[in-house]
């Protein structure tokens, strides 16, 4: 049925029929498009790799790269890389599954976003980055499942600590308003400019893959795709405000 197109005619009913049936059909047509893409990126993502790493191996058994310890360890890293990619993709299937459940409890926010902040003071340190956990003066309780919503801000905060350079600062809070609990992570980092804005919580989708590529703890574009998965099966929402070279702001709204 691919590309199909009815004849919007006959009565009232008919034509109504056939509109609908045009929308399935393009939406199909769509939804196809997007998977082979997304077959690509991911054949792409994971023979780069793959090919390099055979590469190496295969000098170290011609005997033209030495089984230094060194040598080994690059092996290693991007072994590791392959295995992240790995758990990021099942995780992301598992958040947009229709057979995915939430254990949803009463949970004191400020208490959940304060061990993530201390779980992440050592990245930050360690590159030289100004963190802070902005604590609300009210108590903050959401009904959510704690372990999904640590995903979520683990993934805003790590990305912020990663576009972010040496030097410069990246404040976590959490405030209550009329729609519900609001968490945000704001940086002064790299920022996101208008045109890519609103396509970063596609699947896949970096704003530089060659910079991406180079870097090894880089992921493969699916963090973000991941949160809003999981924000909106708590029934919430995610969203952006970024300049480049100003830094961005991420706020996610239970
Ligand atoms: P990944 O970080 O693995 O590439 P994400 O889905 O987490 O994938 O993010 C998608 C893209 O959005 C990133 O590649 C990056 O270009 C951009 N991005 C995300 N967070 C930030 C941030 N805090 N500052 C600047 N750019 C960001």
């Amino acid at each position: 049925i691919r590309g199909t197109r009815m004849p919007v005619t006959g009565t009232s009913e008919m034509k109504q029929l056939a509109s609908t049936i045009n929308a399935l059909v393009a939406e199909f047509d769509r939804q196809e498009g997007w998977r082979k893409q997304m077959m690509q990126d991911l054949a792409h993502e994971l023979r780069t790799p793959l090919t390099s790493l055979l590469s190496r191996i295969d000098a170290i058994l011609d005997g033209i790269l030495p089984a230094t310890e060194e040598n080994m360890h690059k092996i290693h890293t991007e072994i590791d890389r392959l295995c992240r990619l790995v758990d990021d993709l099942e995780k992301l299937s598992e958040a947009e599954g229709a057979r995915f459940e939430l254990n949803i409890g009463q949970v004191d926010m400020t208490q959940l976003v304060k061990d993530v902040y201390e779980g992440f003071l050592f990245m930050s340190k360690g590159k030289d980055i100004h963190f802070t956990f902005q604590k609300p003066h009210v108590p903050c309780y959401a009904e959510v499942d704690p372990d999904r919503f640590i995903q979520i801000i683990s993934n805003l905060v790590s990305n912020a600590i990663k576009y972010t350079p040496a030097g410069g600062s990246v404040e976590m809070g959490l405030y209550p308003a009329e729609t519900g609990i609001v968490f945000y992570c704001q940086d002064n980092g790299i920022g996101i400019s208008k045109k890519d804005l609103p396509l970063i919580f596609n699947r896949f989708y970096r704003v530089d893959k060659s910079r991406r590529r180079k870097n090894a703890s880089g992921g493969i574009g699916v963090g973000l795709s991941i949160a809003k998965a999981l924000a909106e099966a708590h029934g919430g929402t995610i969203g952006v405000e970024s300049a480049p070279g100003k830094g961005s702001k991420f706020y996610v709204n239970i």
